[in-house]
């Protein structure tokens, strides 16, 4: 699923993953103590159209005095934001589920948010392209869900999401516990 990412939900997680930051590898290098704190990516999302919120917490691995660190950076994504995304992950559930259901003209009308039509547009493209991966990472978890009961103009699709649900039955958003489990974005 590409490279892995760090995700945490709560600021308990974040803290538990400040705390263990100098006994951490950097995830380029490898190097053990190098990991400093280096500030936080903002951006908007549907949640708060008019102000940033908290993106995710950037993490260095310090070349700098006499540590032997690699200097590149990497981010700690608060588990509900996606990558290049001004969406969340709810949003983007939501969304889906109307796509999967009905027309995505329709999935795009009723969402009802600040991100273009082609943008949305998009967003379903890389879902679809994404299917496979994402039933192989849910694989791993529990067997496939039974096909809903509901009719559905995209099947398979409506399959990844009952999936999804069915593999993270007490999450807040599954596409969230899905992020933070399998450390990768879902879209
Ligand atoms: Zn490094």
């Amino acid at each position: 699923m590409g490279a892995e990412r760090w995700f945490y939900r709560s600021e308990e997680e974040w803290i538990a993953i400040a705390e263990r930051l100098k006994q951490t590898p950097c995830p380029h290098c490898k190097v053990v103590g190098t990991l400093i704190r280096h500030g936080y990516l903002y951006g908007f999302d549907e949640s708060s159209p008019q102000r940033k919120t908290l993106r995710a917490r950037r993490i260095f691995c310090s070349n700098r005095n006499v540590r032997r660190g690699c200097g590149r950076t990497f981010s700690v994504w608060v588990a509900d934001k996606i990558r290049r995304l001004s969406l969340t992950t709810r949003g983007l559930c939501r969304f889906l589920k109307r796509a999967a259901a009905g027309s995505i003209a329709a999935a795009i009308r009723a969402a009802d948010c600040h991100l273009s039509d082609r943008t949305l547009q998009r967003i379903w493209k890389r879902f679809d392209q994404g299917q496979s991966k994402i039933r192989t990472a849910l694989f791993g978890r529990c067997p496939p869900a039974p096909l809903p009961a509901e009719p559905s103009r995209r099947p398979a699709a409506a399959q990844v999401l009952a999936h999804l649900q069915a593999a993270f039955p007490n999450a807040d958003c599954p596409i969230a516990a899905f992020q933070h489990s399998m450390r990768s974005f879902f879209v």
